[in-house]
């Protein structure tokens, strides 16, 4: 008799964006007529750069001729996307990588999802509080979370962020054989908005090395920063090649969430003691895995990342990103004006707003959604830190988000 993975059981219901659909469906329900703006999801709405509209059409065309078809591909992506990856995100950063550390995946959400797959089931998770979903129910589903009861899982160690620490998670207080073994961080961050300087993110390197902890690194909105000296990558920081794996993403740095690309870098120093004694890199283990697992990104879409390196491309995507963090800069402006207080918002599309006081998530997210007609995604849905926070887009048109704005401005300002 066929069992099933029962991990897959104990994921808890992804209620915030059923709740937030369901409400959204009432009110829509109730006032038909209602123009209803959506700042609540993270999906991008500006078209794909010119230059990356000619590099797809240039590599459709060459499937079409025997001399230029391109069948399967290298697992781990073609060696031009790797290194105008290197050449562009890292070297001029001062970080060396060699092609074989890059590896270019479909999207962030998978290999941040399936990259535990190569690690032992009995590692423990620390997170930040509140958090990207993924990370915690790919641990479920691989039986390494534990128990639910609560609002936590009981083998992962949450770290709350919040005002009170201006959003700095805490180092684990755990140390050597029981400190955490795998740390999620994810920066500029999702969904605070919020970012790590470089001495913090020193010390989370120097702890990971003196306790031998693995970070996994989302660095999804690192094109985002505007902010000097904010770290781009953690391997801007000495040591981290030995201690961390970094996921990076297309989506929102040049609007691929449709065509799908991102890479992961596994340093080649990264290395972990098997427990025969044998010293192995994550690399090689990573490599056997997606050999087999996954047979690579479409070539045109490679293509398509590429142009994102060229210089017609690299200046169309900075004008992108320039639009949505002007969007931010309005959101911002107006929610001052309110009176609100906002974070995020200047190095990450997006803003983090302190609820009024007294006012719970879900009740704020009811009243932007009854009084001005406004979807926003309650903070608690990320985790119980979020809790008194409702988090903000700013990748919608600008039409709507002055239309927002001024709604929010006539609401909380009418008297
Ligand atoms: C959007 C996002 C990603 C990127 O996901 P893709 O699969 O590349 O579209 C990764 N991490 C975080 C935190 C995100 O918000």
């Amino acid at each position: 008799m066929p069992t099933l993975n029962e991990n897959f059981l104990k994921l808890q219901k992804n209620y915030l964006f059923v709740d937030i659909a369901h409400r959204v469906a009432a009110f829509k329900e109730a006032h038909p007529e209602a123009n209803i703006i959506r700042l609540g999801i993270g999906d991008v709405t500006q078209p794909l750069a010119p230059a990356v509209i000619e590099a797809l059409h240039k590599a459709v065309d060459e499937q079409a001729v025997a001399e230029t078809f391109r069948g399967y591909g290298p697992e781990h992506g073609y060696d031009f996307l790797q290194k105008a990856i290197i050449e562009n995100d890292f070297a001029p950063r001062g970080i060396d990588l060699v092609p074989d550390e890059v590896f270019i995946n479909d999207g962030a959400k998978s290999d941040t999802g399936n990259f535990t797959d190569i690690l032992g089931r009995d590692n423990t998770i620390f997170v930040t509080d509140p958090i990207y979903p993924v990370y915690i129910d790919s641990n479920v589903m691989a039986g390494r979370a534990g128990e639910f009861a609560e609002g936590r899982w009981d083998r992962v160690t949450y770290s709350a962020c919040n005002a009170e620490n201006n959003f700095t998670p805490a180092l684990p207080e755990a140390k050597g054989a029981d400190a955490p073994d795998l740390i999620y961080l994810c920066y500029p961050n999702n969904p605070t908005g919020t970012t790590l300087s470089r001495a913090e993110l020193e010390k989370w390197v120097k702890y990971a090395l003196e306790n031998g902890s693995i970070i996994l690194y989302d660095a999804a909105y690192e094109a985002y920063i505007q902010t000097e000296d904010i770290p781009h990558s953690i391997y801007e920081i000495p040591g981290a090649k030995k201690c961390a794996v970094e996921f990076h993403s297309f989506s929102k740095t040049a609007g691929f969430t449709g065509l799908r690309c991102g890479y992961t870098i596994v340093p080649l120093e990264l290395t972990i003691k098997a427990s025969n004694g044998e010293e192995v890199t994550l690399n090689s283990v990573w490599n056997r895995r997606q050999c087999t697992k996954f047979n690579g990104t479409p070539y045109i879409v490679q293509r398509a990342a590429a142009a994102i390196y060229t210089p017609e491309g690299k200046k169309q995507v900075r004008e992108t990103i320039d639009y949505y963090m002007t969007n931010a800069r309005i959101m911002r402006e107006a929610l001052q004006e309110c009176g609100i207080t906002v974070y995020g918002g200047t190095d990450a599309p997006y803003i983090w707003l302190k609820t009024p006081a007294g006012v719970g998530s879900w009740e704020f997210f009811q009243q932007l959604l009854d009084e001005i007609h406004v979807v926003s995604t309650p903070g608690v849905g990320f985790g119980p830190a979020g809790e008194g926070y409702i988090r903000l887009t700013a990748f919608g048109t600008r039409e709507n988000c002055v239309e927002a704005m001024d709604r929010l401005k006539k609401w909380m300002l009418k008297d």
